[in-house]
Parts: structure tokens; C-alpha cells; sequence
């Protein structure tokens, strides 16, 4: 399968060299033009003068942009140069009902849509070991499955075109809990005194082990939070989570909790970094314990 690629960033790029190495990439495209160039003169492949080409000339066009809007303005961008007999399977985490949306205009065409976004992180998509949670019809799935499985270590079909995105909400209001947990765990660490190497070895295999606490405790141990997962896109995702929640007339705690400390960061300037930052607010009730816990409060707001 001719595989063009467009989104190259954190995530794409990795992404977009695990489809090369498995020798099915054929010609990327991004919006930032430099990035495209640098890409393909690393790896040798073509670049596109403008998505309708890209489309034009892939059989499978992959895509890995920001968030719903971006996703909708590609697709629009990608339409000229769809045809029946070609896919486009996007992997950026929007809502459910964007890529409904996002599948009718690749449909208007001709050509097939999945939604298949992905969990694992920058380091996820370096290793080609993704978790990837698929939407749309079981026969396209296998058509694409060899491109996919360059970038995923695990492939879920979830159902029709959503359950990708509604699944992927799950995966990030539990992401949300974990960062919760390991923070404020780590934090607690800090205050007793504790050395935190050691915290992370000695419960790394045990009941309160996860992947967060082994890839982001040590970052949290140096007090550096470099992304990673961007807090900026974590909010964006539980914002989703929260809309869908909302829709069912329920606040879920653990999102409109994580929401307002995210809010916090970004006010003080910590959006960009991985979304371990959290960190920085649980040492710092450590370090101001004058402040009271915010379940004390009388009135309910967060200070
Ligand atoms: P980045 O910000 O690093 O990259 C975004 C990419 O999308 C860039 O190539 C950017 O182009 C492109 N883009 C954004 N908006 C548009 C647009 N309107 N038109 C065309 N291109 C556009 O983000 P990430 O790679 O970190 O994340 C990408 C997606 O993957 C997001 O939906 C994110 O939620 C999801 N994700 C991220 C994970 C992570 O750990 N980072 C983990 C799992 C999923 P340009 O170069 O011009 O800016």
C-alpha cells in the first residue's frame, strides 16, 4: 500500500519513520513545510506540494494533526484527491462525533475512513508500540492492518467509525486518574523524606505499579517535565471526555478535577510541558501548607 503521512509532529514524525522502515511510506505532507523536508530528506521519501496530492498519490493517507478542527480542515483538504479504493485513517485523538463527521466527507468521495487514535505516547510511537483503538468496517481494517501494525503493538477494533475516539476518551480519563495518583503519591514521597529512586523501585511491581510511575516518576524525581504529553493536549482530550460525560447529564470528579489543576499550569505558564507537571502543584502543597487542602474548603472553589 502506497502510505502518504501528514501531521509530523511529536507523535507523526516517529510514526511516519515506523511506516518507512516497514517500507509502505511513500510521500508525506505538513503544514509546517520545513518539517516535511527535513523528514523526507532523513528518510527519502517524496513530499506533496498540498494534501489533494498526497491523496492523489497514496493509497492509505495516515493523519496525526492536533484536534477536531485540524482534523476536519485536512480531511476538506485531502477530498480532491480521494477516490474509491482509498483510506484514510486518522490518529488524532478528537471527539466521536468529528470523526462521524470527519468519515461522511472521506465517504462523499468514494473513499473509506477509519478513526484510529493511539495510546503510548512519544515513546510509544519511537518504539513502533502504540496501542491503537480502531473505528470503522472490519474488511478496511485489515486492508490497512500491515501499514498500522509498523506504528502498533496492539490493534483493537472497536466497532464503527467513533468507538475509536470514544475509546480513546476512556484511555484518557484514566491517563488523568494514574497522573492523580503518581503525582501526588511522589509528592507525599518528597515529604517523608523518602528516596524517590528507591520509592519507584520498590513499588514498581507491586499492585500501585503502572507505566506512568515508570516512565515519568524519575522525571518527577528531578522536578524536570519535559513533553512527552503535552498538558495543553491532555486538557483538550479530557475535554472531550467531559462533553461526552456531559451529554449523559454527569460530572465525572476525577476529569473536572484534573481539568482545573490543568488550568492552573497553563495560567503559570507549564501548558507545554508533559502533563507529569501536575507534580509541581502537589510539592507545592507541600511546600505552602498554610494553603488548606482543597477538600476542606467551606465554599466548594479551589484556590
Ligand atoms: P504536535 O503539536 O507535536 O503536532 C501536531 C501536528 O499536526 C503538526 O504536524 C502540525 O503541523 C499538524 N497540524 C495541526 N493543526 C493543523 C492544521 N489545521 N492543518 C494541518 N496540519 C495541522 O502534536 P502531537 O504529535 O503531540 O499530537 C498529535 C495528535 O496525537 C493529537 O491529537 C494528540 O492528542 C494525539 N496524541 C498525542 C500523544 C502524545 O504523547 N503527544 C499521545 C497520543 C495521542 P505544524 O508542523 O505545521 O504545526
Amino acid at each position: 500500500m502506497r502510505t502518504g503521512f501528514t501531521g509530523l509532529g511529536a507523535m507523526g514524525a516517529p510514526m511516519a519513520t515506523n511506516i518507512h522502515a516497514a517500507g509502505y511510506l511513500h510521500t508525506v505532507w505538513n503544514r509546517t513545510a520545513s518539517r516535511a523536508r527535513a523528514l523526507a530528506d532523513e528518510l527519502g521519501c517524496a513530499v506533496a506540494g498540498s494534501p489533494a496530492t498526497l491523496a492523489a498519490e497514496c493509497d492509505l493517507v495516515v493523519v496525526c494533526v492536533a484536534a477536531d478542527a485540524d482534523l476536519l480542515e485536512v480531511v476538506d483538504a485531502l477530498a480532491p484527491g480521494l477516490a474509491p479504493g482509498k483510506v484514510v485513517v486518522d490518529c488524532s485523538t478528537v471527539s466521536a462525533a468529528t470523526a462521524v463527521s470527519a468519515a461522511r466527507r472521506v465517504q462523499q468521495q468514494g473513499a473509506a475512513f477509519m478513526d484510529a487514535p493511539v495510546s503510548g505516547g512519544t515513546e510509544g510511537a519511537r518504539l513502533g508500540k502504540l496501542s491503537m483503538m480502531a473505528g470503522g468496517e472490519a474488511e478496511v481494517l485489515e486492508r490497512c492492518r500491515p501499514v498500522l501494525e509498523a506504528m502498533a503493538a496492539r490493534i483493537v477494533h472497536m466497532g464503527p467509525v467513533g468507538n475509536g475516539q470514544a475509546t480513546k476518551a476512556v484511555n484518557q480519563i484514566m491517563a488523568a486518574g494514574i497522573n492523580q495518583a503518581v503525582s501526588e503519591g511522589m509528592a507525599f514521597a518528597s515529604a517523608q523524606g523518602l528516596p524517590l529512586e528507591r520509592v519507584i523501585e520498590a513499588l514498581g511491581s507491586g499492585a500501585a505499579s503502572s507505566w506512568f510511575l515508570h516512565n515519568r516518576g524519575p522525571y518527577m524525581a528531578a522536578g524536570e517535565y519535559p513533553p512527552g504529553f503535552k498538558v495543553a493536549l491532555h486538557d483538550k482530550d479530557l475535554a472531550i471526555a467531559q462533553a461526552m460525560a456531559e451529554a449523559r447529564g454527569v460530572a465525572l470528579p476525577v476529569i473536572e478535577m484534573t481539568r482545573l489543576h490543568y488550568r492552573r499550569l497553563v495560567a503559570a505558564g507549564y501548558g507545554e510541558e508533559d502533563i507529569s507537571a501536575l507534580h509541581r502543584l502537589k510539592r507545592d502543597m507541600f511546600d505552602n501548607p498554610a494553603h488548606p487542602p482543597v477538600e476542606r474548603q467551606q465554599d466548594g472553589k479551589d484556590t
